[in-house]
């Protein structure tokens, strides 16, 4: 239990704490709910951990790239004090009155201020590394700062010192934590049972977070569709993001309820809220067993037309569950998990190695294995360590570099990880898909490289599959979607990934709360560019399948049917539900409902008409 742990020292002073065994109000925050479960437990806010400094020295003629590391640190840390900031009206106002000057205050050291000069000299002057630079730095003025308490200084003169140098520590060590890409929060020694709480989760956190431990998640920042949503959807924690200025009003000893399907957090929950949660756990306890007697049934319409189920894989862990939902293959086998966490890009032997156990894993039914899609909110370390990807950002990251544009620049890391899969394509049926495609020219080339690693694998007497593995891409950028006539010429297969096509049509960033209210895949736009793409693939006779979230939503089945998709891929946990939503609809139906849906301009009447629909169904 954490209720006597005094909390990390950035919660420590954003909100300062009263003493943990006064009886606090309960309060209720709301959020995007995420992933399905209520869950009840001691709130845990992880300690931060100490930044490891790979770096301390650099060369003269890294001064300059040097700096711009630390100019894009600044930019980051001020974007995201910026949030809090505006994030802070949803606390009591005695609790906005203590943060928002200590807000300021940061503010104002990350402009020109004595630390930010000092950090730019020692670059420039003593050839310190940008963070070895901070943390001198911000050393230098704390001590400053406290040896100008005088002789007999009172004790409330010397906490006023220690909180200015703790305010310098502070900043600095956000710096330090922006510039090294560090987690916000170290989970080592989450007691079982907790409920984390924290501002943000990046994506290669969350896939460290241990399901059969942890009870629930809640953060500040985050979208619907986020990879760290996707993450904590398969991972099957009960999970809510968004939740405005819930991490600012943790208090030790808080105990959490997280209902990751209403969206809500109520930190402290009154006996009665409790007892809500505790209703509220057997019902989805007793929904999963009903869905699990679907498991056997097949996925057919009233009417007798088969759609194929299949699953999103991230983590290996996920195997058993997928095998438990019933899906029949993997549609869609993310891979930049497998390179998230670790220190070195896995080599041939090792991708090799792991793709093939899963192929073994899902006993003959296929597996799509998606080649590395770096980029937005993937960032994966071992890829900057190695040189593959700059250690800065780029402006735009979502339309920057990213994806198969990485590999067709770095083909080194695209051959080895074909290699891999075609290895793995002796132990069952594989396909491989290219994500992040908008021309035709890339999947040309894609399919060149793939024939080079062929014929360099059979030069090197390597055991291939008798059929080599179709080539297919993912259908998730409006140019694609409407180049899709072009693209069913070249590519062996669709996957529509309405998850960046989302994204991109509507110009809102999957992962940012403040803009979450605009990311609807039901848009008029969203679903036109799915139809084309549908229609596209299906006049070619093409595979087309949809392994984006909306796949996972039921209440959208009917309509994915109605524009002639067959073919789904999800998150394991929700298979029994679409399965049954396939079951209690007929074609005919869902294709006259599709037809009136893909009349109207309006995404309010479209959300209407889909809740009316499924009642229905
Ligand atoms: C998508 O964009 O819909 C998709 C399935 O890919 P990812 O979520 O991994 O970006
Ligand atoms: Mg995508």
């Amino acid at each position: 239990m954490n209720e006597t742990r005094p909390p990390p020292p950035q919660h420590r002073r954003l909100a300062r704490q009263p003493a943990p065994d006064i009886k606090q109000p309960e309060r209720r925050f709301v959020g995007i709910p995420v992933s399905d479960g209520v869950a009840i437990g001691p709130v845990f806010t992880a300690a931060e951990p100490e930044p490891v400094i790979t770096r301390q020295k650099i060369l003269a003629a890294d001064i300059a790239a040097e700096g711009a590391r630390l100019e894009a640190a600044v930019a980051q840390s001020r974007k995201q004090l910026a949030k809090l900031r505006a994030r802070l009206t949803v606390l009591p106002e005695e609790s906005q009155a203590e943060i928002a000057p200590l807000i300021d205050a940061y503010m104002r050291m990350l402009g020109p201020s004595r630390l930010m000069r000092g950090v730019r000299r020692r670059i420039e002057e003593t050839l310190l590394s940008a963070e070895s630079a901070v943390i001198a730095e911000a050393d230098a003025i704390g001590t400053a700062i406290l040896e100008q308490a005088p002789p007999g200084a009172s004790a409330e003169d010397l906490a006023g010192l220690r909180r200015r140098a703790d305010e310098i520590n502070e900043i600095g060590r956000r710096l330090v934590r922006n510039l090294t890409r560090a987690p916000f929060r170290s989970f080592a020694g989450l007691p079982d049972g907790a409920v984390l709480i924290t501002e943000s989760l990046r994506p290669a956190d969350a896939a460290l977070l241990d399901p059969s431990r942890l009870a629930g998640v809640a953060t500040e920042e985050g979208g619907a569709d986020g990879h760290t949503a996707v993450m904590l959807r398969a991972l099957g924690i009960p999970a809510v993001l968004g939740a405005a200025g819930v991490a600012q009003a943790i208090r030790p000893g808080d105990v959490a309820v997280v209902d990751g399907i209403e969206g809500t957090v109520v930190l402290n929950p009154s006996a009665a809220s409790v007892a809500a949660a505790r209703r509220a756990v057997t019902a989805f306890v007793r929904e999963r067993q009903r869905y699990a007697r679907l498991r056997r049934l097949p996925a057919e319409t009233e009417d007798g037309e088969p759609v194929e189920l299949q699953a999103n894989l991230e983590l290996p862990i996920e195997l058993p569950l997928i095998v438990q939902s019933g899906a029949v293959g993997i549609g869609l086998l993310r891979t930049e998990f497998l390179f998230m966490n670790r220190e070195t890009v896995p080599d041939e032997d090792t991708q090799a190695e792991t793709y093939r156990s899963i192929v073994e894993a899902m006993n003959g039914d296929p597996v799509s294995i998606r080649v590395l899609d770096w980029g937005g909110e993937k960032e994966i370390d071992a890829l900057s360590a190695a040189g593959f990807v700059p250690e800065v950002a780029d402006a735009n990251p979502a339309l920057g570099v990213r994806g198969l544009r990485l590999l067709l620049r770095r083909p080194e890391l695209l051959e080895t990880q074909l290699a891999a899969i075609l290895r793995a394509g002796v132990a069952g049926p594989v396909r491989i898909t290219l994500p992040m495609v908008t021309t035709v020219d890339e999947v040309r080339t894609a399919r060149d490289v793939l024939d080079r690693v062929v014929r360099r694998l059979r030069r090197r007497g390597e055991r291939l599959p008798e059929r080599l593995p179709p080539l297919g891409i993912m259908i998730e950028t409006p140019g694609a979607a409407l180049s899709a006539d072009a693209l069913a010429l070249e590519a062996d297969f669709f996957a529509i990934g309405t998850n960046d096509l989302t994204a991109y049509t509507l110009a809102v960033d999957r992962a940012d709360s403040d803009v979450a209210d605009l990311y609807d895949p039901t848009h008029p736009a969203v679903l036109r560019l799915i139809q084309f793409a549908t229609e596209a693939a299906l006049r070619m006779r093409k595979p087309v399948s949809v392994c984006g979230e909306m796949a996972a939503n039921p209440r959208l089945t009917p309509l994915l049917l109605g524009i002639g998709l067959r073919s789904f891929s999800m998150t394991a946990s929700a298979v029994p539900k679409v399965k049954q939503a396939v079951r209690s609809v007929a074609i005919d139906d869902c294709v006259r409902f599709a037809r009136h849906v893909m009349e109207q301009s309006d995404p309010d009447t479209i959300h209407r008409m889909v809740l009316a629909f499924s009642q229905d169904a």
